[in-house]
């Protein structure tokens, strides 16, 4: 049998076991949705592992914030073999997928801005090597991050309930940046859940890609994750089985919380990043 007709197979018999898309949680399962996404690997080559059902809409609509990651999560000092041939496939992707969110990055490329820039984050206490270019995050790129934190939530919990969250639940996620944890990763963030988890298969492990601690409240139906891409962005998520438990606790009830079918709504606080 040919390599493609045993790929249609399995996906026909994935979306036979899987009916409902992880992410919106309604709509019929129509492709395997990579999470962490391929782009984010070295030459997009990961093991087929943690694969989740998606819908078309899903798949598509989350498609360019799986790229602004992928991306972003590469902006640091380390080279690796793959590093400058990746970026630059990944930078022509996204001119086509979505030039307005390159024209945002590049509104930062005068010598103005760059000096603006980088005294900022000198002023937070970021150390940049002389002449570190710095890119404007605007609101575009900030609702792209807020959307690929929800799908982190939302399919992680689907790999460990093996379940989609059903839209009488709730999701809520937010992203730091490494220069958000110059100093180090705070210690109460990565205690905060017990669980370990990375993509590995045989004696391919691709923890220094990525990895994520995770914790999982049975009795009360709660999902919590916390998660690392690369070197440079890091995603926090919950979710709640049932949204009453939400309105039933004030340490939970704090706005912030969307029903999976929104994942691509207008979520209008997308618009800024998440505190
Ligand atoms: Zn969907």
């Amino acid at each position: 049998m040919g390599q493609q007709k045993v790929k249609r197979r399995s996906t026909a018999e994935f979306i036979r076991n899987y009916p409902a898309c992880c992410l919106c949680g309604e709509r019929p399962t129509a492709t395997r949705e990579h999470m962490p996404p391929k782009a984010l690997f070295e030459n997009k080559h990961r093991p087929d592992k943690l694969v989740m059902p998606a819908c078309g809409e899903c798949n598509r609509g989350t498609s360019t914030s799986d790229l602004v990651v992928s991306l972003i999560s590469r902006w640091g000092f380390e080279q690796t073999p793959y590093g400058p041939a990746d970026h630059a496939k990944l930078v022509s992707q996204i001119r086509i997928q979505a030039p307005d969110v390159l024209l945002e990055w590049e509104t930062a490329f005068t010598p103005d801005m760059q000096r603006r820039g980088q005294l900022h984050l000198k002023r937070q206490g970021v150390d940049l090597p002389r002449g570190t270019p710095v890119v404007t995050i605007g609101p575009l790129t900030v609702r792209h991050l807020n959307v690929f934190s929800h799908k982190v939530a939302l399919a992680l919990y689907f790999e460990h309930f093996k379940r989609p969250l059903s839209n009488n639940g709730r999701v809520q996620a937010f992203w730091r940046s490494k220069e958000d944890f110059h100093h180090g990763v705070p210690l109460d963030l990565i205690n905060l859940m017990g669980k370990y988890n990375k993509l590995v298969q045989g004696r391919w492990d691709t923890g220094k890609t990525f990895e994520y601690k995770f914790d999982t409240n049975v009795n009360e139906g709660l999902f919590g994750c916390f998660v690392r891409f690369r070197q440079g962005f890091y995603v926090l998520g919950f979710a709640v089985e049932n949204k009453d438990t939400l309105s039933n606790n004030d340490e939970l009830e704090d706005g912030g919380w969307i029903a999976p079918r929104d994942l691509l709504g207008p979520n209008p606080h997308f618009a800024k990043r998440l505190i």
